[in-house]
């Protein structure tokens, strides 16, 4: 016998979401994932309904869905879309184009950042660099320091990011397994500004599970991109973290456990050991550890093996 949706009970089941033990259709479905965003903004005061706020989003399913919900659970609030065109070749322009999509739809204002003409570089310009066999992590790095200059562009005060609870549990349990003490404290829901006029980031999507943000994208007509980045090498962390797929095959609840043992544990280890004291990059003037910061010392890497410095 078909299975009816658990909260209207009167269209059929599509969806089955384990840990909630929720049979629901598709309507539901997108309801349920708008409240469970508005309510996780909510509960960790990510922002308040007459903020500015930023979201950056990649093309990818999750900062797509995050965009979207966002506009829906909160239609008080001013929402700008932040995009990093990478200058990949044949998939920058399709990321892009899907978020054009997006943000006409939604009537969202849109900035982006295109590494090709403001800074004469491309993604793929690094494979020149000792960092060619670690595109991905030169890409976190660029791309962490670009969102911070367009937040500061379009003057928003808080920017959200796409971060699942899959990618956030991985990276979370990646880091407590090496004692990267300091870069599983950043992982946490609400990170306040690195200096005065910066942004602070939020994580709306920390308890949407990957495959929810694909669900709501797919029952939403949400528009994402199709395509895999070329330079992905697929030994991302997650694939590194396989033990907690195992663990979560048999227990619904476990990465919801884990996230908030996580979270739990972030203030004993910020009480334990003080954050480090930032200096200011000598050429762009953002915090950094060191005289120059590492966006910058790329930059300079990328620049001197095309012959530009
Ligand atoms: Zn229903
Ligand atoms: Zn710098």
């Amino acid at each position: 016998m078909p299975i009816r949706c658990k909260r209207c009970r009167a269209a059929l089941s599509e969806i089955y979401i384990p840990y909630a033990r929720l049979n629901l259709c598709p309507d539901c479905f997108l309801k349920f994932y708008t409240s469970k965003v508005k309510r996780t903004v909510e509960e960790f005061k990510m922002f308040r309904d007459d903020d500015v706020v930023g979201v950056a989003v990649s093309g990818g399913k999750d900062s797509m869905a995050l965009l979207h919900a966002l506009k829906y659970g909160f239609p008080k609030l001013s929402l700008k879309a932040l995009h990093v065109n990478l200058g990949i070749a044949n998939y920058s322009a399709h990321c892009q184009a899907k978020v054009e999509k997006l943000v006409e739809s939604l009537d969202v204002e849109l900035h982006i950042f295109d590494l090709q003409k403001e800074i004469g570089i491309t993604i793929g310009d690094f494979k020149r660099t000792p960092f060619k066999d670690k595109l991905c992590s030169v890409c976190g790095t660029i791309k962490r320091h670009v969102f911070e200059e367009l937040a500061i562009r379009a003057k928003v005060k808080v920017l959200a990011t796409g971060h699942n609870l899959d990618d956030i549990v991985a990276i979370m349990f990646n880091n407590f397994l090496y004692g990267q003490w300091e870069q599983l404290v950043r992982l946490k829901p609400v990170l306040p500004p690195l200096a005065e006029g910066m942004a602070y980031k939020v994580k709306p999507l920390i308890k949407c599970p990957e495959n929810e943000n694909l669900l709501y994208c797919l029952y939403g007509n949400v528009p994402f991109r199709e395509m895999e980045c070329p330079f992905s090498s697929g030994t991302g962390v997650k694939k590194k973290a396989r033990i907690i797929e195992t663990a979560a095959g048999d227990n619904p609840y476990f990465k919801h456990q884990l996230l908030n043992r996580f979270l739990e544990l972030i203030p004993l280890l910020e009480r334990n050991k003080p954050q480090k004291s930032f200096k200011t990059c000598q050429i762009c003037g953002f915090p950094s550890l060191d005289q120059i910061c590492a966006y910058c010392k790329r930059l300079s890497l990328v620049w001197r093996a095309m012959g530009k410095a």
